[in-house]
């Protein structure tokens, strides 16, 4: 079984992110913010403050096709 040996995937499930308020790493849940044209902004709220404890830029994903 080799199914757990992608770091990279692995980061698209749960994010631990530390909360400037509650001062402990907290699974952050992860907010649209903005469009942007080099991609989605998102930021990381913490669920039991609400602060936000990080951004991030992801590029935009591949439209899905359509066929018509
Ligand atoms: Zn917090």
């Amino acid at each position: 079984m080799a199914t757990r040996r992608n770091p990279s995937f692995d980061r698209l499930e749960a994010s631990l992110l530390a909360c400037p308020q509650c001062r402990i790493a907290v699974p952050v849940r992860k907010r649209l913010l903005l469009v942007l044209p080099e991609g989605d902004k998102y930021e990381y709220v913490c669920p039991t403050c609400g602060s936000t404890c990080g951004t991030t830029v992801q590029k935009d994903e591949p439209p899905p096709r359509r066929v018509i």
